[in-house]
């Protein structure tokens, strides 16, 4: 019986065609046809030179996991009919042992997921189209090379076999041959070796080698769907936060060759330095070579342009040299691609016996630098507008840019030289495995060096500063990976023997061990013994050019969050448009200012807190005379003493003696009085304003201090400052009018002794539901709020800041989180308290200024909502200020166009 689903699926169109000029689908289908799907059927349409195939949509692929695995009604259908297609383009056969047509099975997400899924090449071989193809090709001993290496691949991406079995069973024909390279193989040598795989299939699990090409292929079909939950391809989409639910496609495509000898290639394309954004075609290629060969780092590529190789001092031609006629044409089409797609394209081919064929095209993946110069330059070149170029950058990615460098006047010991794979630089102690990276990384900076990595490293590769590898090229594993991770890296440095079972590392006669020192610089591809000097990053240049761009078009201040005159000078070269909050308490840590603080938690009546106040006032005037100066002229928001008494209290008998010692108080009585003021919830106890209630005179001596200051840089000369004094923790109307007439009372009498006059504002802290809900109420008495969504998430999941790490993971491995709350705010909870507060504060005073100080005010995705609820700032770390400049532009462009559309 046909249930009403299985009609619709089957009416469903699960397959896409493309080749011979045309194609069902386009570019701007990614969703459903994954990025390599949608680019093939692209570059299909535009007439390029395409092998042509088919696509199995994302949709198929939801529906497999969502019916125990089991393809939808229709697809075997579908595919038939696609392969007749491809039958009639090409003129060959599948399963045909005379005009065998062989084909590829590749992944193709909506993002690209460098080596996390799996692909099968030469998918169609068997022991009697091996021999069609000898034939075909006048080559017998490519034929038998192609079968060896799909049943390698085939046994282990479907059948589930180790890679090791087959590679052990090379290695001991070569020791039998006496040879040390593939090339040295025959035919019958390759023969030989693919009876000895297929014997070692039937061995390991009890049944022959699929020799039927329909088994085969349905088999790569499903590794391809099972492949999207594998662990490696699961790690990749929580570390770049992409969804499940996306689903991967699956590529089918007729094979071409590139290892049909010496006019045979292939090879991988960027339209610009992907590492520099410098405006050059970029890119590596091997004679006589299939795909993988260049990724695996198993042989070193040579420079597609003869400039590259000139550079590089390769001995080996370019492909410019080696095959000028298709150099030029491929040159062609590359430039012809960027121009098409307004991008820096990501480009891979083949040439068979002198005939180029486009396998992909992608938007290339790029270091953060050369992120903004393609977008600043193709803006230049009025390629894309200056909107799209800030939209271009991804703002987390500012990261990479904002690392140290190593200082140039500092002595380099170099130990290597390999390729400058991904920029930036680290030190850190040599690892050699994935395991001791992400063992140690956790404690202690570390360098992870490796012979090559593969997909199996990323952990490792993530939980490190830095990667040296000895083998591979600029696109091979670990570059790809560290430069998407922002990790500085080293690739190929071939000068580096490594032993990971030794645990050691041997270059130019020394010896460096696990644990030893190493600093690399991923910008010039050194490896250095020990530390190095670092120097911070150029904040000119093409970025000030781009943020200036996204300044213009963003809405949201920034602001930073900042206590020290460091972090504030820090705050301003990034581009903070003043301090969204000074932790006062902070500057109560240093060893002379705690002792008079603990001396006034201590004391048990108003006179004994007196006493150290009146020590602490000049100190905090002093500092915030400081922070006045530096943001010259911009809003500081001072929060006033917040934590829970507890951070103060002395922890041990030595603590309570050196307090003894300093205020000449009585140590049994000292150590009574802290023992009465511990609390068993501190973060819900004696903390925030609830301190400035009971205590007044603590807020009193702060309020006092914030004005002096504002008087002493006013009548200094300097611009008046505008302080905003901010109240944490608040909750009640009634907390929020008594705060602030304490406030307004000691202004008032700091201004009258002066003689002077400062503009200042009162505001309160939301960091509790309550506070949200009546912040219609609060806004009587207060002038501005912030919006604090460490303790406000905290208090409305009833999950503790300190201790959430315990479960956290647990929670997001489950997927009850998508993302840590923490960091990234909770939307539907936490976002719509603030929404609500929002709405009421301005219901009651339609001029309230509302920010935002969490750990939020620096994420990209709580920013955008900030923009959408129409906060005036956000204010973060100094070191994330660019990050939110940048993401700030973006929310105000992405609202911009969601209102056009
Ligand atoms: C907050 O709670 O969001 C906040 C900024 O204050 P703190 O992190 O100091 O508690
Ligand atoms: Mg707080």
């Amino acid at each position: 019986m046909t249930t009403a689903a299985q009609t619709a699926n089957s009416a469903t169109q699960w397959v896409y065609e493309f080749g011979g000029g045309s194609a069902d689908g386009a570019a701007h289908m990614k969703d459903l046809l994954g990025g390599k799907g949608a680019n093939l059927a692209e570059m299909s349409a535009l007439g390029l030179p395409v092998p042509p195939g088919f696509t199995i949509t994302t949709e198929a692929c939801n529906h497999y996991y969502a019916n125990d695995r089991r393809h939808p009604e229709g697809l075997r259908a579908q595919v038939n009919e696609a392969l007749a297609k491809i039958q009639s383009l090409t003129g060959k056969v599948f399963g045909d042992t005379r005009n065998p047509l062989l084909v590829s099975v590749r992944s193709g997400a909506r993002a690209s997921m460098p080596g996390m899924m799996d692909t099968v090449l030469n998918l169609g071989l068997n022991d009697r189209t091996v021999e069609g193809l000898a034939e075909l090709a006048g080559d017998r001993r490519f034929a038998f090379d192609s079968y060896r290496r799909f049943i390698q691949m085939y046994s282990n991406v479907v059948l589930g076999l180790d890679h090791h079995l087959f590679e052990e069973i090379l290695d001991d024909r070569k020791d039998a041959l006496g040879v040390t390279v593939d090339t040295a193989l025959s035919a019958d040598d390759w023969a030989d070796v693919v009876a000895a795989y297929k014997a070692e299939v039937s061995n390991e699990l009890g049944r022959p080698f699929p020799q039927d090409p329909q088994e085969q292929l349905w088999g790569a079909i499903c590794a391809v769907f099972d492949s999207w939950m594998n662990d490696r391809a699961k790690f990749y989409r929580q570390l770049h936060d992409i969804p499940e639910a996306w689903g991967t496609a699956v590529n089918i495509q007729s094979m071409v060759f590139g290892n049909m000898g010496d006019t045979s290639a292939t090879g991988v394309a960027f339209t610009r330095n992907p590492s520099t954004g410098e405006p050059r075609l970029y890119g590596e290629f091997l004679i006589n070579a299939q795909g993988e060969d260049v990724v695996a780092g198993i042989r070193t590529p040579q420079s597609l342009t003869r400039i590259a190789r000139e550079e590089m001092g390769e001995t080996t031609p370019s492909m410019e040299e080696a095959m000028p006629e298709v150099f030029g044409q491929f040159s062609d089409i590359v430039a012809r691609l960027e121009r098409h797609y307004r991008d820096m394209q990501d480009i891979e081919f083949t040439v068979e016996r002198g005939r180029l064929f486009m396998l992909q095209t992608r938007a290339g993946k790029r270091t953060a630098k050369a992120a903004l110069k393609i977008a600043v330059d193709m803006a230049r070149d009025n390629l894309i507008s200056t909107d799209e170029a800030v939209l271009r950058v991804d703002p987390s990615s500012l990261d990479q840019l904002l690392h140290p460098t190593i200082d140039p006047s500092a002595e380099r010991k170099v130990i290597a030289t390999g390729l400058p794979a991904s920029p930036g630089a680290a030190t850190g102690k040599i690892v050699f495995t994935a395991a001791a990276a992400e063992r140690e990384g956790a404690v202690e900076a570390v360098i992870l060096v490796r012979e090559e990595t593969s997909p199996e490293d990323i952990r490792g590769m993530d939980a490190a500063r830095g990667v040296i590898t000895a083998r591979g090229g600029m696109t091979s594993h670990a570059a790809v990976v560290a430069r998407g991770m922002g990790r500085p890296c080293v690739s190929g440095a071939g000068e580096l023997t490594i032993s990971a079972d030794a645990g050691e590392m041997r270059a130019r006669g020394r010896v460096w061990k696990a644990g030893d020192v190493v600093t690399i610089d991923g910008s010039t591809g050194e490896i250095i013994d020990g530390a190095v000097a670092m120097i911070e990053p150029e904040l000119s240049g093409d970025f000030g050019v781009l943020m200036r761009w996204a300044d213009a078009v963003r809405r949201l201040k920034v602001r930073a969050n900042a206590e020290t005159p460091l972090d504030a000078r820090t705050a301003r070269q990034f581009g903070a448009e003043g301090i969204g909050l000074v932790r006062t308490e902070h500057m109560f840590f240093d060893d002379v200012r705690i002792a008079a603080v603990r001396e006034m938690i201590l004391a048990d009546d108003e006179a004994g807190r007196r006493a150290p106040l009146v020590r602490i006032l000049p100190m905090q005037r002093g500092d915030f005379v400081q922070l006045f100066t530096i943001m010259d002229g911009y809003p500081v928001t001072f929060r006033l003493l917040d934590p829970p008494l507890h951070e103060f209290l002395p922890h041990d008998a030595d603590e309570v003696a050196a307090v003894a010692r300093s205020t000449g108080l009585d140590a049994d009585k000292l150590l009574r009085r802290a023992a009465e003021l511990r609390e068993s919830n501190p973060m819900l106890g004696h903390r925030g304003c609830r301190l400035g209630i009971s205590y007044p005179e603590i807020y009193e001596m702060q309020v006092r201090a914030i004005i002096e200051a504002a008087c002493e840089v006013a009548a200094s000369g300097q611009t008046a400052p505008h302080p905003e004094i901010m109240h944490p923790l608040v909750s009640k109307a009634e907390e929020m009018a008594f705060l602030r007439s304490l406030t307004d009372r000691v202004a008032r009498q700091v201004m009258a002794e002066r003689g002077q006059t400062i503009a200042y504002s009162v505001g309160a802290m939301i960091e509790l539901p309550r506070a949200a809900l009546r912040a219609g109420d609060l806004a009587d008495s207060a002038e501005f709020f912030s919006f604090g969504t460490n303790d406000l998430t905290q208090t409305t999941f009833g999950i503790s800041r300190d201790d959430a790490s315990r479960f956290l993971n647990a929670y997001l491995a489950k997927g009850i989180f998508e993302k840590d709350p923490f960091v990234s705010i909770d939307i539907g909870g936490v976002g719509e308290l603030v929404r609500l507060g929002a709405e009421r504060a301005r219901a009651v005073r339609p001029d309230v200024k509302l920010g935002i100080c969490g750990e939020h005010g620096g994420d990209p995705a709580s920013i955008a909502f900030c923009e959408d609820v129409g906060l005036d700032y956000v204010s973060c770390s100094a070191y994330r200020v660019p990050i939110a400049r940048l993401a700030a532009a973006h929310a105000a462009l992405q609202g911009k166009r969601a209102f056009a559309d």
